[in-house]
């Protein structure tokens, strides 16, 4: 089915609740500047497919979804109707679709922004530029919340980091883990933007080092605390 930019493939039924998922996913990556209103994609709902045995083979079960090209792959069961999608592959546990969708969607736009040479699965540019861009776009709805404090997140992290024995570090709903560069790539991009007023395309061409923005960013979190304080 189709719904504005998107080709939505099932091998199973689905009906318009995913429309609205599609639209919740939207308004996340519009917030982007990699956003392009006229960037059409194929939403491949691949679960329990011959597809996704290949895919699994060719590179590694896991996954809750990808994207390459256009194409916005998601791997496990979803249930549009209540916006989740259930990863089994590290533990069992629920995530918000449309954040799912909406991150492969700005990992096309970056493809589609900078070239596939430049974004690819062998050659990309530093994780936490790669991943924590669309962690942070597609958690955009949570960080504009009244409730949400950056310094708290900071120290949120910083506590599960330290406490962590692998790279799993628990995300804040439906009972989730992820590897732990996600959850710090997310804050430091979100500091450059949000602190420090970069672009993405400047956070891209800056050189600066992951160590040294981390230190920034945890020296930033000490003082604005005890600025409050
Ligand atoms: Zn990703």
């Amino acid at each position: 089915m189709t719904y504005k930019k998107f080709t939505v493939y099932s091998n199973h039924t689905i009906d318009s609740s995913i429309n609205t998922v599609l639209e919740n996913a939207i308004n996340l990556v519009e917030k982007s500047e990699l956003y392009d209103c006229n960037y059409g994609y194929n939403v491949i709902l691949c679960n329990n497919s011959f597809y996704n045995k290949i895919d699994d083979k060719l590179l590694g079960v896991g996954r809750t979804a990808r994207a390459t090209l256009n194409n916005v792959i998601v791997k496990v069961r979803i249930d549009p109707e209540n916006n989740l999608a259930f990863p089994t592959f590290h533990k069992a546990c629920q995530e918000n679709l449309a954040e799912v969708i909406a991150h492969e969607m700005i990992h096309c736009l970056q493809a589609n922004k900078y070239g596939i040479l430049k974004f690819n699965p062998f050659k990309p540019p530093e994780f936490w530029k790669l991943e924590g861009y669309p962690e942070y776009i597609s958690k955009q709805k949570k960080l504009s919340g009244k409730d949400y404090s950056f310094t708290n997140d900071i120290d949120r992290y910083v506590t599960l980091e330290s406490k962590a024995t692998d790279i799993w570090v628990s995300s804040e709903e439906g009972g989730c883990e992820v590897p732990d560069y996600y959850y710090k790539g997310k804050l430091m991009i979100e500091f450059l933007i949000d602190i420090r007023h970069l672009s993405y395309d400047q956070i891209l061409k800056d050189p600066t080092s992951e160590n040294y923005v981390y230190r920034e960013m945890i020296k930033w979190n000490d003082s604005t605390k005890e600025a409050k304080n």
